[in-house]
């Protein structure tokens, strides 16, 4: 029996939604992530037994290994079609916000979900919500917005009627957040979930497969340059950082998705417990942060660059140019690490 997490209203007003609207779009942040992809489609192919007219649409292109979840080709890229995806919000009565808490979380989405009239239901467990939704179920405690989508779909009653496509989509979201069950996994509540999603026919163990080892052999080189020519270790802040430019991603013909996990890897190394990557792109500089035990990733993110997230996962854009980004980390590093505040 799973605690009952979503408090009761937000649940009847969630389905009272679902059944008064005609058209419902599903949206998630940008660089959708396996969370993010994963909930979206769970919530999907659970839409199926109400009989709407259903859409995903997200801001940007989804990365190839989450292709393998059933029904990836219907989402829609607002990027790619943006005219398209416009006339369908147009449309809209009810818009499911997932895996995001902040509107300037999804780009060019974000005004037009604003503006919006259609009725707006978030499912979130980043930190510091801001409001914009009608119904905000937010739960920083949870593990994966994947997760609470099944605690939504178990609270409406739907629990048998869950496919083994829901619940393969709610598998890959709950893998990718807690790294294959590595971290942020404590919760047995978890097991109790996983042990449903396979009794519902789930292949955990080919889904993980093809989540974390189905890269390209460019990525591997990738990941062997950076540990080999690339990475600094400061071990008086226990801290390791790394950057790569958008030409020697190039070298390696980067694609969307294959840096994915390289931040995590410093943090194996015994005595790390921050590490920071900063990549790239044509934009400016995105930065991924990662963190064990209380050392505030997500607070490092927003001092220095206004980003945010998890207290162990956080990001940020750097608008310096990638060597200033590195150079205003390493300024600021001491004086942080020293901080009573974490
Ligand atoms: P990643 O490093 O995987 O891109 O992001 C890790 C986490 O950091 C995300 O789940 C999200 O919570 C947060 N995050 C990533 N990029 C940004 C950003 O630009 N701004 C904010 N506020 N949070 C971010
Ligand atoms: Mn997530």
């Amino acid at each position: 029996m799973l605690t009952k997490v979503i408090p009761e209203e937000k649940v009847v007003a969630t389905y009272k939604a679902i059944q008064r609207a005609k058209r419902i779009v599903i949206v998630a942040h940008k660089r959708p992530d396996g969370d993010a992809i994963g909930s979206c489609l769970g919530l999907y192919h659970f839409l199926y037994s109400f009989e709407r007219e259903t859409f995903i649409i997200l801001p940007d292109a989804i990365p190839a290994n989450m292709t393998i979840l059933p029904s990836s080709s219907e989402i829609l890229n607002f990027e790619l079609e943006p005219e398209k995806c416009k006339s369908i919000l147009a449309e809209t009565d009810l818009i499911f916000c997932l895996d995001f808490n902040n509107l300037s979380r999804i780009g060019d989405l974000g005004p037009i979900i604003a503006q919006s009239t259609a009725e707006k239901v978030m499912l979130d467990h980043h930190l510091d919500y801001e409001p914009f939704a009608d119904v905000a179920i937010s739960h920083p405690e949870i593990a994966s917005t994947s997760e609470l989508v099944f605690r939504l779909i178990c609270r409406m009653g739907y629990f048998a009627d869950m496919t083994q496509q829901t619940a393969e989509c709610i598998c890959a979201g709950m893998l990718t957040d807690t790294g294959g069950l590595a971290y942020n996994s404590n919760s047995p509540e978890i097991y109790t979930i996983f042990a449903e999603l396979l009794r519902k026919g789930v292949d955990k163990d080919a889904l993980y497969r093809h989540l974390f080892n189905t890269y390209k052999e460019n990525r591997m080189r990738l990941m062997g340059y950076v540990l080999s020519q690339k990475l600094e270790i400061l071990p008086e802040y226990n801290t390791a950082i790394f950057g790569l430019s958008e030409k020697e991603l190039m070298k390696f013909n980067y694609e969307k998705g294959d840096t994915e996990g390289f931040v995590n890897l410093p943090l194996s190394i015994n005595g790390v417990k921050f590490s920071i990557f900063a990549r790239e792109d044509k934009t400016g500089v995105k930065l991924s942060l990662r963190s064990v035990g209380s050392f505030p990733a997500n607070k490092f993110a927003n001092q220095f660059f206004g980003g945010g997230g998890h207290l162990n996962a956080s990001g940020a854009e750097s608008n310096l140019s990638l060597q200033e980004t590195i150079d205003k980390i390493k300024q600021v590093l001491p004086d942080f690490c020293k901080s009573p505040t974490y």
